[in-house]
Order: C-alpha cells, then structure tokens, then sequence
C-alpha cells in the first residue's frame, strides 16, 4: 500500500527478535506458500537477504513483486532476476495514474513484460478514489489501457481497488478482463464484494485483515478456498514502531493459519489448495499449478 520509497537507515534486528514474535507452530518444513502481491523493490538493498530467509523459513516459495510506476516495475524486475524466489509484476499503480498512458509508455510497459519471464503479471492496477487519488479519468484511462496490455499479453491482473468497487467490476466486465483472470488484492470487503470479484473471473487475495476484521473473516468463511490467494501486500512500514512488525513475505503463513482456523480446516489444506490457485493463475508448474480456468497459455515472453 506504502507508495513511497523507504530510504532512512535500519537498526538491526536480531534473529531472536523475530523469533520472538513468532508462534511455536511457525517454520512448518512441509508447507509450500506463495505471496500474490508485494512491493520488496521499496525495501533497502541490504534488507532482502534477511526478508527472504525468513520468507523461505515460513514456507514461502515464491513471492510477486509488483510495480507501481514504470521506474518500480523495472526495478522488481531487476529484482526478479536476481533472486530465484521472486517474479515482477508490470504495472502502474492507480495513485501513481497523473497522467494518462500514452504510446512511448505503453510501449515502455509491454517491452518490460515481454524482456524476461520472470513476469508473470500485470500489477499493480486498479481504482483508488481517496480523496487525495489522482483524477478519475485519468484513472480509468491507464486502467483500462493495461488491462488491454494484460489481454495482449495473455497475462493475469492483480488489481486494487479502493472506494471504487462498482467501477472496477464495470471496468473489468467491459474490458473482458475476466478472459486473463487474476485477483482482487488486499481484499478487505464482505460476501457480496468477494463474489463480484469471483463472478468477473478473479481470485480473492486475502492478506494481514484477515487477522483483525470481523466482516472480512464472515466473508473468507463462506467463500471457498478454491477461490483464495494469499498475500501479504510487504513494503517498509517506518511508521510502526517495531522493525519486527513491519510486513514481510514470512506473515503469508500467519494468514494461512488464521484462514485454517476460520475455516476450521488445517493450515497444510489451506496452503495447498491457495498455493496451487496462485501457481496456476502465475503459470508457474514448479508449484503445483492446477486449474486450467484461470490460467491462460502463456505468450512466448523469450
Ligand atoms: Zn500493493
């Protein structure tokens, strides 16, 4: 969610420290998780071998980097190929949208998605009508011009929305948006919401509310796990007290237990069936990639 980029400098963290805040039912050997939706490009350089330890500590295999601007999405890029636990996301954020999507940036954004692999969605898209959010035309433009990118590109759509529901399902039913698929990030809204999404071809992607708001946990309840991803939505949270707090890929697990616990099943069932969900929607087989559905043949990106 953060946007801006976190430059100030660390105070170390001790292992024990992060131990600490952990339950005695975390480090699960056999369980594989992926994370839908992060922004690791805003954590510091010197950050990310410790973020990915933990990640990879808590069973977390693979992990989104998604872009927010043209200048993020390449360095999640970048980041994408360097370490082999995560894939980018091309994409400019609806509160990065000043100005609408012209040819050189188009352009700019399908080359950065045809240049590797590594990419395996377009995201961070979407609408955000906070008072403060850029233009709404401006919005609905770069929008709606990168969900065509994504159709192009054959490539999935994990997408925000915020104060802008009925516009971003109007948006994606008009764009057919439901032909590529992908998921509704950060979800945070009741039943009704969760099955638009379903209906429009999306995966609901649940993440650290899921912890706290009573309605959102009703919702994850009645929806069933074959239409869930999980993510963590990571990015520097200077603003909080405690550096062990902040948000790391490794909270995709404290998600997953309290999703077992709502549902009443156990955490290996709801990492299985989430993790291969969000495989399939990736194309990314190495993780148990399942449902043809949602999972479109993918453009020859070599
Ligand atoms: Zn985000």
């Amino acid at each position: 969610m953060t946007l801006r980029r976190y430059s100030s400098q660390l105070t170390p963290v001790s292992p024990q420290e992060y131990k600490g805040s952990m339950t005695a039912t975390q480090f699960p050997k056999a369980l594989l998780l992926g994370d839908a939706h992060t922004h690791l490009d805003q954590y510091a350089p010197e950050e990310m071998p410790g973020v990915l330890t933990r990640a990879r500590e808590a069973g977390v295999g693979f992990i989104v980097c998604a872009g927010t601007t043209v200048d993020s999405t390449r360095a999640c890029l970048k980041l994408a190929q360097e370490q082999n636990l995560l894939y980018a996301g091309v994409g400019i954020h609806p509160m990065e949208a000043r100005q609408r999507i012209d040819e050189a940036i188009y352009t700019d954004l399908e080359a950065m998605a045809h240049s590797s692999p590594r990419v395996v969605c377009i995201s961070e898209i979407g609408l955000d009508y906070l008072p403060s959010s850029p233009d709404h035309a401006v919005q609905d433009q770069v929008f709606r011009a990168q969900i065509r990118l994504a159709r192009s590109l054959k490539l999935p759509i994990i997408f925000h929305s915020r104060e802008s529901h009925a516009d971003v399902f109007r948006t994606l039913r008009e764009e057919n948006a439901g032909e590529v698929g992908g998921a509704m990030h950060y979800f945070q809204g009741d039943e009704a919401t969760a099955r638009q999404a379903i209906d429009c071809g999306f995966f609901i992607s649940l993440a650290r509310p899921l912890l706290r708001l009573p309605e959102l946990q009703t919702a994850a309840k009645a929806i069933p796990l074959e239409h869930i991803v999980l993510e963590t939505d990571a990015a520097p949270q200077p603003f909080k007290k405690y550096r062990h707090n902040w948000t790391e890929p490794r909270h995709v697990l404290t998600v997953a237990e309290k999703l077992a616990e709502i549902k009443g099943v156990s955490v290996e069932e709801v990492a299985q069936v989430t993790t291969a969900n969000l495989a399939g929607l990736l194309r990314l087989p190495a993780f148990g990639a399942a449902q043809a559905d949602h999972s479109p043949a993918r453009p020859n990106t070599g």
